[in-house]
């Protein structure tokens, strides 16, 4: 099976490259909110799509209206244009809006072709030649594996960062394990399994929260662009980094342990974009309670569960394995063993008792049994008969490759 694998590095640039990868960094970023505007004006006025074809056509126009277009390579820009599209794509198929990119916040640029690796200068020093930048070295902390098919330069905190996005084959898994778990996800137990097994979460953000605010009331009193101001913005940025580094760090263990020792896992389809939106409301209506409505978001967002379910995915779809999302309707309130469903049977967040039969453990445990069963129930009356029947939607997750 081919996958696609990206391998990122601390890029080691010297001062022209610098300053021409924040030219090209500004100038992508011109191009998107250019045609993001244009597109958000014909669709929210006219319910008109501007297509790809035509951005491409209006960025000949605007590079005749400001020359310094015409520096960075055209296949940057273009790829914007190609971004851009794959945005509303997303957004028409229910996926969040695209937003307005802002200076110093994810400065990229992505180049398709003419990558070619040179011979290493050392042992941790790599090297590629790049179109326009030329020779620029990185620092190699690991092998890059299969063909090249484009390349990612991004900056971070002041650090630029060079990403090599490969297409890799994968021998086939020589055994998959035949053991099949339920998954309940919680805010103090990360993933609570139906093999009594536990995953605690880390809640990078909550630990370092309290420096973050401090750090915020620090710069809120400083004079706007001073000296002190951009330092103080500056690890601000640093400490965000820091915490997306721990996210990352323990979703990728937690779904590489997981998708190695199972053959189906099934987990509730929680949608927890929709479930941070809904806390604060609208205009018209405003979210009650939505202070601890948005701690608890944030304690959700910061558990990563989005991105959990999407490494789980593509790891198992690795293996062979797969991964089925169901409904998340009454799994927690649901007695395992007689099935009995009450509000009443969840006496408190950890613990659930049955208030038919008296069988009483710990409440995801009990959740975490019933999702399993549910997934069961998936493949057995195959999907179209279950989303039929019980008129709810199901989703059944595929590789995307
Ligand atoms: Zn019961």
């Amino acid at each position: 099976m081919i996958i696609s694998k990206s391998f990122k590095y601390q890029l080691r640039l010297n001062k022209e490259q610098e300053s021409f990868s924040n030219q090209t960094a500004g100038s992508c970023r011109y191009v998107w909110n250019r045609g993001l505007a244009l597109k958000k004006e014909a669709w929210e006025e006219r319910k008109e799509r501007i297509s790809r074809f035509d951005l491409d056509n209006l960025l000949t126009e605007w590079k005749k209206e400001h020359d310094w277009l015409s520096i960075p390579p055209s296949q940057s820009l273009q790829q914007v244009n190609k971004d851009l599209d794959q945005a509303f794509k997303n957004f028409f198929q229910g996926r969040g809006y695209p937003r307005f990119k802002k200076k110093g916040i994810n400065d990229s640029f992505r180049l398709p072709q003419g990558i070619t690796l040179k011979e290493q200068l050392s042992k941790k020093v790599g090297q590629v030649q790049l179109p326009k930048l030329g020779i620029v070295r990185f620092t190699k902390t690991r092998e890059i594996n299969g063909r090249i098919k484009y390349v990612t330069i991004s900056k971070s905190c002041k650090d630029w960062f060079i990403s090599f996005n490969c297409e890799v084959d994968m021998p086939p898994p020589e055994e998959i394990p035949q053991s099949q778990i339920g998954i309940d996800r919680g805010i103090t137990t990360f993933a609570q399994c139906s093999n009594r097994e536990a995953i605690p979460g880390i809640s990078p953000l909550k630990k370092n929260l309290k420096r973050l605010a401090k750090l915020q009331r620090q710069l809120s009193r400083k004079k706007r662009f001073s000296s002190n101001w951009r330092k103080t913005k500056q690890r601000i940025q640093k400490l965000h980094y820091h915490i997306a580094n721990l996210r990352g760090d323990f979703l990728h263990k937690a779904s590489t342990q997981l998708a190695k020792s199972h053959s189906l896992i099934v987990m509730e389809d929680l949608k927890t974009k929709d479930m941070a939106k809904s806390a604060k409301g609208t205009k018209e209506s405003p979210g009650t309670n939505v202070k601890a409505k948005s701690s608890l978001n944030r304690s959700i967002l910061d558990q990563g569960w989005h991105t959990f379910q999407n490494y789980l995915s593509y790891k198992l779809n690795w293996r062979g394995a797969r991964l089925i999302l169901i409904p998340p309707k009454n799994t927690s309130l649901r007695c395992r063993i007689c099935h009995h469903i009450s509000k009443e049977n969840r006496i408190s967040q950890e613990v659930f008792q049955c208030q038919n039969c008296g069988h009483t453990e710990n409440a995801h445990l009990n959740a975490s049994i019933n999702i399993l069963a549910a997934g069961h129930a998936v493949i057995a009356c195959g999907v179209e008969a279950l989303a039929s029947t019980a008129k709810q939607e199901l989703l059944i997750r595929r590789p995307r490759f």
